[in-house]
């Protein structure tokens, strides 16, 4: 199955899209991963996206769409895949439809407030990407990984100013793809809120998987 999962900063998909990936056996694609991995390899590319993301803001269609067309050319792609923060502009939504039209999209609806305290206390693992939260999903010793053992950290993006201007980037540039695939006929809307294996049961529930 082609599917994405949209929603706001911090509604989850990450989290939601790994399980989802691990459970389907099909590959997690985030463009949020791509760009930092080329970030701390200081590729060319990485460094013009590294100026945009430390703003938070979206780095130019032209760039993302060209490195997801080429992840999706992979082997690994041909049963289909979870996108995780792409597209995130109807530009990015046309491109894609023109070369891999998605099945289904599922937007994960959290209030703003809840967005804003769950972005504050994320810790990513910098090796697996697992994700936590010092109050509401903590790690089992401070600082460590469950899954993988590895050290966690806080992105440089989620800081008081970047998440209010990722936020305002969504409502302007990414919210309207709702719409837009509700056009299409392939859009899910499920609640984001509540425990992430709540969640993750109302997603499978709504693309008939349960
Ligand atoms: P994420 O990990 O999805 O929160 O993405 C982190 C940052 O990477 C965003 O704030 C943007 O600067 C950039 N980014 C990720 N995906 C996209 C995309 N599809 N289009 C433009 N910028 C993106």
């Amino acid at each position: 199955m082609r599917m994405m999962l949209l929603g706001a900063p911090g509604a989850g998909k990450g989290t939601q899209a790994q399980q989802l990936a691990d459970e389907m056996g099909i590959p997690q694609i985030s463009t949020g991963d791509m760009l930092r991995s080329a970030v701390s390899d200081q590729t060319a590319m990485g460094l013009e996206a590294k100026r945009y993301m430390d703003l938070g803001q979206l780095v130019p269609d032209e760039v993302v769409i060209g490195i997801v067309e080429d992840r999706l050319a992979a082997d690994d792609c041909e049963r289909g895949y979870i996108l995780d923060g792409f597209p995130r502009t109807v530009p990015q939504a046309e491109a894609l439809n023109a070369f891999a039209p998605l099945e289904a999209v599922v937007d994960v609806h959290v209030p703003e407030t809840e967005l804003v305290s769950r972005l504050c206390g994320r810790r990513t693992c910098k090796s697996c990407g697992a994700i936590f939260h010092v109050v509401s999903s903590p790690p089992s010793r401070e600082g460590i990984c469950d899954r993988c053992g590895d050290e966690l950290y806080q992105r440089s993006d989620d800081n008081e100013d970047s998440i209010r201007e990722r936020l305002g980037q969504y409502k302007s540039k990414t919210a309207p793809l709702s719409d837009w695939y509700e056009g299409r006929g392939v859009l899910k809307r499920v609640d984001g809120t509540g425990k992430p294996s709540d969640v993750y049961a109302r997603i499978t529930d709504a693309l008939g998987r349960s």
